[in-house]
């Protein structure tokens, strides 16, 4: 047997195998999946804006009279209207004074921590946070101080630990999720960007799955939990999610956006966005602040969902967002109950680790806009099913 062998086979031994599978069409609540349509739980389209009309119809006009691809980074070959016209955009909506995109929520993690602490520094992290902030982390080469789950007194016990001093040169940097993005529950940010203020820490909110679907007009967690956006360091989240695009932005303010311009690697050294992906996502925000209903059956549909699960007996852990884990524990179970489940007609992902800790392999449901409620109503009833075949329910 020779390495990929080995690895492949020792994969599949703990149940941690992954691979792809392919479906036809559009993102939406229902696709076709090996021939046959299956209800689609497992996308962050959460407004459907994927495959929106207007998305994209903006996006044909952009490649019409725009072309294709970017050429360069925008620092060499120079940055296009859509670039531009996106930036002024997000900064309005995220009610700061600047913003910056970037080509991935990845990319853009793992340049932004880099770029604001290096060795000698400090970041706290919560435990579960993103891989990507993960990796940002690591490769800062900052000492990373990771702090039990939306745990405050864990947090500030080692804020406390090595408290600014005069003169001190040291940067702190507070970073995590807006809504996490395996659980679905929501940090706890006033409290956190108290803590930031009071040890003179940077805070930094990635709000991949805030953006678009949380606060009364989209704008993300911090308005849902009202939040000021000038007390959050660096608010940065995906286009690629409720947005329907694809890329990154980080709002904040001028200094800020100008430092990360000059500093964050893969801004520097990537090729832009295509521009029709950046008109796309500006027609997506335009729909974002037009169309609160979508946002209204996104979180009832995240209601319905819940509650029917929990009634079930699934444990959902804290989930309070449309990302709903269904708990339960062990890998091979977890691929078994996906396997049952996608006999019912159910698309949904078995996550395990090194995604989440060891041990608690999970469903992870999410729901849509589009959803209705006999999409829901059969998407439990296969849970219900699946489950009582594993003992679960
Ligand atoms: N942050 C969070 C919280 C995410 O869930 C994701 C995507 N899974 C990312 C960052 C990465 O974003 P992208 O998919 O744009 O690379």
């Amino acid at each position: 047997m020779n390495f990929f062998e080995r690895e492949l086979k020792d994969l599949k031994n703990k149940g941690l195998y992954r691979s792809l599978r392919t479906i036809g069409g559009a993102q939406g609540s229902r696709v076709r999946l090996e021939g046959r349509e299956v209800l689609l739980l497992c996308s962050n389209d959460y407004l459907g804006l994927a495959n929106h009309p207007k998305v994209k119809a903006a996006a044909v006009k952009a490649i019409e009279r725009y072309g294709l691809g970017a050429g360069a980074s925008r620092l060499v070959s120079g940055t296009m209207i859509p670039h531009a016209e996106l930036e002024g955009r997000i900064a309005a909506f995220k009610g700061a004074q600047s913003a910056i995109l970037f080509n991935s929520g990845y990319a853009a993690n793992t340049g932004i921590i880099p770029a604001l602490a290096g060795r000698g520094d400090i970041i706290y992290s919560d435990r579960l946070n993103h891989a990507s902030m993960v990796d940002g982390c690591l490769l800062s080469r900052a000492d990373v101080k990771r702090y039990r789950h939306r745990d405050l007194n864990d947090l500030e016990r080692l804020l406390k630990k090595s408290p600014p001093s005069e003169n001190d040169m040291v940067k702190r940097l507070i970073v995590t999720d807006g809504v996490f993005s395996m659980d679905g529950d929501i940090a706890p940010l006033r409290e956190m960007a108290s803590l930031s203020e009071k040890y003179g820490a940077m805070l930094m909110v990635d709000d991949a799955h805030g953006t678009g679907a949380l606060g009364n007009k989209g704008r993300g967690t911090a308005e849902h939990l009202s939040v000021r956006a000038e007390s959050i360091t660096v608010q940065m989240g995906t286009l690629g999610k409720a947005l329907g695009a694809y890329g990154a932005y980080v709002a904040g303010s001028r200094d800020l956006i100008d430092y990360l311009i000059n500093k964050v690697r893969p801004f520097i050294y990537s090729t832009a966005l295509p521009p029709c992906v950046a008109a796309a996502a500006i027609a997506a925000l335009d729909i974002v602040e037009q169309e609160p209903e979508l946002r209204t059956a996104l979180k009832g549909n995240a209601r319905y969902m819940r509650a029917g699960l929990n009634d079930l007996g699934f444990d959902t852990i804290g989930s309070e967002t449309q990302i709903i884990p269904v708990m339960i524990g062990d890998s091979d179970r977890a691929v078994e109950m996906m396997d049952n489940l996608l006999d019912e007609g159910i698309f949904v992902q078995a996550i395990r680790p090194p995604t989440v800790p060891e041990g608690t392999a999970r469903l992870r449901v999410t729901v849509m806009a589009s959803h209705t409620v006999e999409d829901l109503n059969r998407a439990l009833d296969g849970f219900k099913k699946a489950g009582r075949m594993l003992g679960l329910t």
